[in-house]
């Protein structure tokens, strides 16, 4: 049984659209596993990098269940930030209004990362706000990111390098997506990386073609991927379930 969680967190009473669904308590957590561990063997993989992944650490230890971490490179380096959590920051210190988060995220989700940063940029002109002092959200350096690749029960994975619906996505950014994540994780985690987790889940025979192209021997999705597919793998949300 794969298991798949983003930010480890208490849920916030002013939480909004993607980032209230993208939160998952510890104790949450801990409970589910205690419950399904007797009978299935479980995976924990934790997607985008967060900062907070950390506290999944006694109970990996107590419990002895391997983690993947699957990073977005451009999150750890500042190049790229996760424009729902930016756009929550606004909407939650009233900057932004009268817009829905839904479309928007809709919108966005398949855009190019140029339309992008285009649309967040107009929502902070029209805002006035800097974009800068909603990024709140902390991700994983890259020395927090070795420190736990040492750890027997962790290994680190993809998650691209701009968090990109890559379906929706022209082959060459596909690629460059795909390459530009594995070749900065192995040089400066070192190792070689095979697993990839496909943002939003979001994967088609191209893109995992792409995927094993470029090296990548296992991939994963979320609900919607297939038991037993090793370049699609089903993975169940912690927080759906319970
Ligand atoms: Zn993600």
């Amino acid at each position: 049984m794969i298991l798949y969680l983003h930010d480890i967190g208490p849920h916030e009473a002013d939480d909004l659209g993607a980032n209230a669904n993208n939160k998952v308590d510890i104790e949450t957590v801990a409970s589910f596993i205690r419950k399904h561990s007797a009978n299935n063997e479980i995976l924990l993989t934790a997607d985008d990098g967060y900062t907070s992944t950390i506290n999944l650490l006694p109970l990996l230890e107590k419990e002895n269940i391997p983690l993947i971490v699957f990073v977005t490179t451009g999150f750890v380096e500042g190049r790229v930030y996760p424009y729902e959590a930016e756009f929550c920051d606004a909407l939650v210190a009233g900057l932004v209004k009268d817009v829905d988060f839904d479309s928007i995220h809709r919108q966005l989700r398949g855009a190019s990362k140029k339309h992008r940063e285009r649309v967040m940029n107009e929502m902070a002109k029209a805002g006035r706000y800097r974009r800068d002092t909603q990024r709140k959200r902390s991700f994983l350096s890259w020395a927090m990111l070795r420190k736990l690749n040492d750890h027997p029960l962790i290994s680190i994975g993809s998650h691209t390098d701009a968090h990109l619906d890559l379906k929706r996505q022209s082959p060459l950014t596909i690629f460059s997506e795909l390459r530009r994540s594995k070749k900065l994780l192995e040089e400066k985690i070192g190792g070689k990386i095979t697993h990839i987790s496909y943002p939003y889940g979001s994967s088609d025979r191209l893109v995992r073609t792409a995927a094993r192209l470029c090296g990548y021997l296992y991939g994963y999705g979320t609900e919607t991927g297939e038991n037993g597919s090793r370049m699609n793998q089903r993975r169940i949300s912690l927080k759906n379930k319970l």
